[in-house]
C-alpha cells in the first residue's frame, strides 16, 4: 500500500509524519535526528538551494537570499495590510507579481512563495523517503483554519511543484485535535479549544467533536504573534545591556544579533523548565576599543515574564473573540488542547488556565501535533485507521460587491461546510446585456479592504425592461473551502455561459514552468490538474456551463 504522509507546514517549523506498521502516527526525523525542519529556505549565489537548520544558520551572512515565513505570503497580496508589515520587516524584498501576488525576490529574480513552500516540503518528503526506504508521492498537508480558498490552492500547488498529490487540506486544528484522540474520549458532544503558539503565529479554534465528527465552530488568533515575539524581547534587552555596558550598539553587528537570537531563544526553552539559567557568549562583539566583548549575564523567567507580559496580554481577547462567535463561553469548554511550541511556557499556560477556567491538556508533544494528526487523518483516508468524518467552517464572510465600496454578505464566516447560498439580482437597466458580479471575503463592511476572490460573468441576458430579467447566483463552499460560484438567468431558463476571472495564484502554466525547471529531480507530471488549477475552482455540481479559468498572469 502506498503511504500517505501527513505534513504540517508550518510558518517557523515544519514536520512530516506517517501511520507505522501498528497503524500509530509518528513523526520522521531527518538524518540529523531533528524531528522538525526549520521553514527556511536560502539561494546561494550559484543558485544552489538549502533548507532547514542549514538555511537559517547562514542567514546572517546571506540575510536577502533566505527565506522565512513564507507562509505568511503564500495565496496573498503583496498591499494586504499584514503582508505589507511582514515586507517592511523581512530581511529579504518582497515584491508584487504581475497579477498583485506577494512574491519574493531572490538574487534579483521573482520566486513565488508556492516556490518557496515547494523546497520545503520536498525536503520533508526526502527525509521520509529515507526513514521509510521508498518513494512516496501523496500528502495530506495542514493549513490554518483561517486559510482562505487561494492560501489553501497556492498550498496545493506547492504540494505540486515538490512532486506531491495533496490529497487533502486538512485544517490544523483538526489535525490537532485528531492527534490528542479528542474523538475516542468519552459520548455526546464535546467542545473543544485548540490553543496554538507558534513561532510567528497565534491561532486559537472552538471545535465540537460528536460520534467522530469534528466541526470548526469559530476560529480568531493574531498572525503577529508567536515564540519569536518573546526572544526579541529579551534580544533588545540584552542590546540596551550591552550598550549601557560597552557603548556598543549591536544592532549594527549583524553576526552578533544573529548569534544573540539563538541564544536568547535557546535560553526561554531553558527557562521554560528551569527559573534562572545564563546566557554566555564569547567573543559577541569588539568594545569601542577593539577588545572582544566575553558577555555573561545571569536571567530569569520572573525577568522574562516582566518582559514579554505584553506579549501575554494579547493572547486574550482573540480567545474571548472565538468564543463569542462560537456563542459559548469558557464554562462550555471541555478541553484545551495546547499545540505549539511556545505553549510549553509556563505563562502561556497559566493565562491559557485563566481564560478557559481549566488546566490545558499537555499530553502531546506539541510541535509535533499537528503533523501526527495529519498522519492520523491521512490513515483514515487511506483506509487504514478508524473511521472519522471531519466538519470545518467558513474562516471569512463572503459575499458581493455592490456599488462601489459596500459588501454584502451571502455566506456568513463560520458557516459549516459545504455549505449553498442563493441570492437573487433583477438587471436595473433597458435591454441590460450582462450582469457582473464581484466576490470578496472578510470582514470589513468596505469592500476594498476585503480580498476579492473573482467575478462572475453572465451575459447574453434577454432583452426587457428593468427588472424584467432575474438572475439566480449560487456560492457554493466544498468541505475543502473551496468556492464554486454559479449564475443563472431565470426567465428564459436557458444555460448561460459564467466566467470566472482569478485574481491570483500560479497559472497551470507557470506551476508546469517551475516544475520544468527541476524536471531532472522528480517527474509530476501526474498531478498536474485537469482544470486551470488557479485560485477559485468552480463546480459543475450547479451544471453551469464553466469556462476555464483565465490565464492573465
Ligand atoms: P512551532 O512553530 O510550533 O514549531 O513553535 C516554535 C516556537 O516555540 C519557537 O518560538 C520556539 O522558541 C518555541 N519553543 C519551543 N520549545 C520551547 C520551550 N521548551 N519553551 C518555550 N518555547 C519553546
Amino acid at each position: 500500500m502506498t503511504r500517505i504522509l501527513g505534513i504540517d507546514l508550518g510558518t517557523t517549523n515544519s514536520c512530516v509524519a506517517v501511520l507505522d506498521e501498528k497503524g500509530q502516527p509518528k513523526t520522521l526525523a531527518a538524518p540529523d535526528g531533528e524531528r522538525t525542519t526549520p521553514s527556511w529556505v536560502a539561494w546561494a549565489p550559484n543558485q544552489e538551494v538549502t533548507v532547514g537548520t542549514r538555511a537559517r544558520r547562514q542567514a546572517v551572512t546571506n540575510a536577502s537570499a533566505t527565506v522565512h515565513g513564507a507562509k505568511r505570503l503564500i495565496g496573498r497580496k503583496v498591499n494586504a495590510d499584514d503582508v505589507a508589515h511582514f515586507a517592511k520587516l523581512a530581511p529579504f524584498r518582497i515584491v508584487a507579481a504581475p497579477n498583485g501576488d506577494a512574491w519574493v525576490r531572490i538574487h534579483g529574480q521573482p520566486v513565488s512563495p508556492q516556490e518557496v513552500a515547494a523546497h520545503i516540503l520536498r525536503q520533508l518528503r526526502s527525509i521520509a523517503e529515507s526513514a521509510l526506504g521508498e518513494p512516496v508521492t501523496r500528502a495530506v498537508v495542514t493549513v490554518p483554519a483561517y486559510f482562505d480558498d487561494a492560501q489553501r490552492q497556492a498550498t496545493r500547488d506547492a504540494g505540486m511543484i515538490a512532486g506531491l498529490d495533496v490529497v487533502r487540506i486538512l485544517n490544523e486544528p483538526t489535525a490537532a485535535a485528531l492527534a490528542y484522540g479528542a474523538h475516542r474520549t468519552g459520548a455526546g458532544r464535546r467542545i473543544i479549544a485548540v490553543f496554538d503558539l507558534g513561532g510567528g503565529t497565534f491561532d486559537i479554534s472552538i471545535m465540537s467533536v460528536e460520534n467522530g465528527i469534528f466541526e470548526v465552530l469559530a476560529t480568531g488568533g493574531d498572525s503577529a504573534l508567536g515564540g519569536e515575539d518573546w526572544d526579541r524581547a529579551m534580544l533588545e534587552r540584552i542590546v540596551d545591556d550591552v550598550f549601557d555596558q560597552y557603548r556598543v550598539d549591536l544592532t549594527q553587528v549583524p553576526m552578533a544579533l544573529s548569534r544573540l537570537r539563538e541564544a536568547c531563544e535557546q535560553a526561554k526553552k531553558t527557562l521554560s523548565v528551569d527559573r534562572e539559567t545564563t546566557l554566555q557568549l564569547p567573543f559577541l562583539a569588539n568594545d569601542q576599543h577593539g577588545a572582544p566583548i566575553n558577555y555573561e549575564r545571569t536571567i530569569t523567567r520572573d525577568e522574562v515574564e516582566q518582559l514579554t507580559k505584553g506579549l501575554l496580554e494579547r493572547v486574550t481577547a482573540p480567545c474571548e473573540r472565538a468564543l463569542a462567535d462560537a456563542g459559548l463561553d469558557a464554562s462550555d469548554i471541555e478541553e484545551v488542547l495546547l499545540v505549539g511550541g511556545m505553549t510549553r511556557w509556563p505563562a502561556v499556560q497559566d493565562r491559557v488556565e485563566q481564560i478557559f477556567a481549566k488546566k490545558p491538556s499537555k499530553g502531546a508533544n506539541p510541535d509535533e501535533v499537528v503533523a501526527l494528526g495529519a498522519a492520523a487523518y491521512a490513515g483514515i483516508l487511506a483506509g487504514e485507521a478508524d473511521d472519522a468524518a471531519l466538519l470545518d467552517v467558513t474562516p471569512h464572510d463572503i459575499g458581493i460587491k455592490v456599488g462601489d465600496t459596500g459588501f454584502s454578505v451571502i455566506i456568513p464566516r463560520n458557516s459549516m461546510l459545504p455549505v449553498r447560498a442563493r441570492k437573487l439580482f433583477a438587471t436595473s437597466a433597458t435591454d441590460q446585456k450582462f450582469v457582473s458580479i464581484e466576490l470578496y471575503q472578510g470582514e470589513s463592511s468596505d469592500v476594498t479592504k476585503n480580498r476579492k476572490l473573482g467575478q462572475v460573468v453572465l451575459d447574453d441576458l434577454p432583452a426587457g425592461p428593468p427588472g424584467s430579467v432575474r438572475v439566480e447566483l449560487v456560492i457554493t463552499v466544498d468541505v475543502e473551502s473551496i468556492v464554486g460560484v454559479t449564475a443563472k438567468e431565470l426567465k428564459s431558463g436557458k444555460e448561460t455561459s459564467i466566467t470566472i476571472r482569478p485574481s491570483g495564484g500560479l497559472s497551470q502554466r507557470e506551476i508546469v514552468e517551475i516544475i520544468n525547471r527541476r524536471r531532472n529531480e522528480h517527474s509530476v507530471a501526474n498531478y498536474l490538474p485537469s482544470d486551470g488549477g488557479n485560485v477559485v475552482r468552480v463546480t459543475t455540481r450547479e451544471q453551469a456551463a464553466v469556462k476555464p479559468p483565465r490565464d492573465d498572469s
